[in-house]
């Protein structure tokens, strides 16, 4: 197969909600720039929002809430482990986006005073704001494309290329063909999303999980490959959202006066969800199945969350509750826990980056859910991806040659040599990532242990061997998905190691230990970061203090 080269100023890794921003925001500085994506999908409904999305979940709205009032929530929910000042920008810039959106058609439902509407999904403050937009993937990544951005559909980014420490640019892979893509490039944005294939939801599917499933952890990969550092992948988190459908909607129905009950009628939770963790509780306490109740609820209010659910997020929900004869004027919805996944944007684990997005390494950057900017949601995809464009442009014009690596490009292409073959091999790569998920089920998240976490990294060397020596591989699309499982087994492998490091229990279920089951502040107010060793196995952990707003060291 021919390798196909390509020359840009900004590659973007991943067509989503922050990379189409980067890319907009790159060519509204710089209309000339020559701007590259690789997408896995097809960029028109690829990622998180797939359609649309039915609220910002940060917006500081001046004279209601303010980016102060932001970051005492969000550290409040981050139990103090986090950097401030990236929240902060994210708040600070969280209007200017709104209205940005705005002048570009997204509608945001207002009141007879014009006031937008608001909801209760934080600790602190009302910042979620309504919006009512069914094709919000497709404004923005039309907008992207159609202001010069080209986007390269079907390649998945594999692996980032160095010129003496800096970033040149990066292999992809087409997920039909199996061909490679090189791009060169003067500086990348990395947005392939976060962990959503981690462990196994309880459905028993694959790709039944909450999160886009095309997102299989590469940005966290490849950015540790070239020398970034990650933090927080100890937090796993799982939620509780539709049983066997796994799909969202606590914000949007009990915001709105719904009710999570236990199976006793203990109201849980009602016009807010700012403490989730109620549910966990709850539901380890043997209350479950939870589930929402609406009946009460005026039939207009029912109306109004049937027309979101129904029309925004994953509209599939109508064809779901109809399915299986569920009317929410008669029965409530079933709530089970869904898988857990690694997120910067629902969670806090990503790769670990400044208020700049800038990851360490010279010339790349990451956004969105590939970041950790804790709990970030859409809107820090959003803000982050304007900030990576602003950085990367900044730094294209200061560091303007670059050279392609050679070397680096052929061992990449004798490993897809390697791997690209059915002779002698034994086992369905579908098999085997049932096989390791089932098992990040069983030993990587909550409750864990250090028998368990260490029981993971025995099984991940057995795993690693399976998928060089044993996947049947007929075609680009097998070839991806052995990429992915690799990406898979690797991410368990960080999130195995930061937990291990991590000896005590913070945030819930997220991180729950039970050698070391109380929270100790005193230790551990700090991020544990995860960096490549010697080797690409050698995963090594250590801790950095959490930052204040000026950048110094902070944590109260
Ligand atoms: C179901 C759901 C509901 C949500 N609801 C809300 C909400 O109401 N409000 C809110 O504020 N937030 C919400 N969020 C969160 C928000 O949508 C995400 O935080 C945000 O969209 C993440 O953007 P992203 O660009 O990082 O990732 P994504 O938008 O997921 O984009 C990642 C992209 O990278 C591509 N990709 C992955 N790997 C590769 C690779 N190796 N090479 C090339 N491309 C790759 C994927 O195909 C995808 O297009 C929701 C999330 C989900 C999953």
């Amino acid at each position: 197969m021919e390798t196909k080269y390509l020359n840009a100023d900004l590659l973007i890794i991943g067509g989503g909600s922050a990379g189409c921003m980067a890319a907009i925001r790159a060519l509204e500085l710089n209309p000339e720039l020559k701007i590259i994506f690789f997408e896995k999908g097809d960029i028109k409904y690829s990622g998180s929002i797939a359609r649309g999305m039915d609220a910002l979940n940060i917006v500081a709205i001046p004279n209601f809430t303010t980016p102060e009032l932001y970051i005492e929530s969000v550290s409040m929910s981050c139990e103090g482990v986090l950097d401030l000042a990236p929240s902060y920008r994210l708040a600070a810039r969280s209007f200017e986006l709104l209205k940005k959106l705005q002048h570009w058609g997204v509608h945001f439902p207002v009141d007879a005073n014009g006031n937008f509407r608001t909801l209760k999904y934080h600790i602190k403050g009302e910042f979620q704001t309504a919006m009512e937009e069914p094709d919000l993937k497709v404004i923005i990544s039309r907008k992207a494309q159609e202001q010069g951005a080209v986007a390269l559909n079907r390649i998945m980014g594999l692996e980032l290329l160095l010129d003496d420490g800096r970033i040149s640019g990066a292999v992809g892979l087409n997920v039909r063909s199996g061909e490679l893509v090189v791009c060169g490039a003067k500086a990348v944005i990395l947005t392939a999303g976060g962990q959503a294939r981690f462990s196994l939801p309880n459905s028993g599917y694959l790709y039944g999980t909450f999160d886009y499933p095309g997102n299989s952890g590469d940005g966290y990969v490849m950015g540790f490959q070239a020398g970034a550092k990650l933090t927080c992948m100890e937090f796993t988190k799982s939620m509780m959202l539709i049983k066997d459908a796994n799909m969202p909607l606590l914000a949007i129905t009990v915001t709105r006066g719904g009710r999570v009950m236990d199976m006793l009628d203990n109201i849980i939770m009602e016009n807010e969800c700012a403490n989730l963790s109620r549910m966990d509780d709850a539901y380890d306490k043997g209350l479950g199945p939870l589930r929402i109740q609406l009946r009460h609820l005026k039939p207009e209010v029912i109306d109004e969350i049937e027309g979101i659910l129904f029309s925004t997020e994953r509209p599939v929900q109508e064809r779901f509750f109809r399915g299986r004869g569920i009317d929410f004027r008669k029965r409530d919805i079933e709530l089970w826990r869904t898988e857990a996944q690694i997120c910067g944007g629902h969670g806090m684990g990503g790769l670990y980056v400044n208020e700049r997005a800038e990851t360490g390494v010279p010339g790349l950057y990451a956004a969105g859910d590939a970041a950790s900017v804790p709990k970030q949601h859409l809107s820090g995809a959003f803000v982050f991806g304007e900030v990576a464009a602003e950085e990367a442009v900044a730094f294209i014009k200061s560091n303007p040659t670059v050279k392609i690596n050679d070397g680096q490009v052929q061992a990449v292409e004798e490993r897809r040599n390697q791997l690209f073959t059915d002779v002698d091999r034994d086992i369905d790569v579908r098999e085997l990532e049932y096989k390791v998920r089932r098992l990040i089920s069983d030993y990587v998240i909550s409750p864990k242990n250090e028998l368990k976490l260490n029981s993971w990294l025995e099984w991940s060397g057995r795993f690693r061997e399976e998928l060089r020596n044993h996947i049947v591989v007929r075609n680009g699309h097998d070839l991806s998905k052995l990429y992915e499982v690799a990406h898979i087994v690797q991410c368990a492998d960080f999130s195995a190691r930061a937990s291990l490091e991590r000896k005590e229990s913070r945030w819930g279920t997220a991180h729950r230990r039970t050698d070391y089951p109380d929270r100790d502040d005193k230790k551990w107010l700090c991020h544990i970061l995860t960096e490549k060793g010697d080797a690409p196995e050698d995963i090594r952990t250590g801790t950095e203090p959490v930052k204040g707003l000026d950048g110094k060291k902070g944590g109260a």
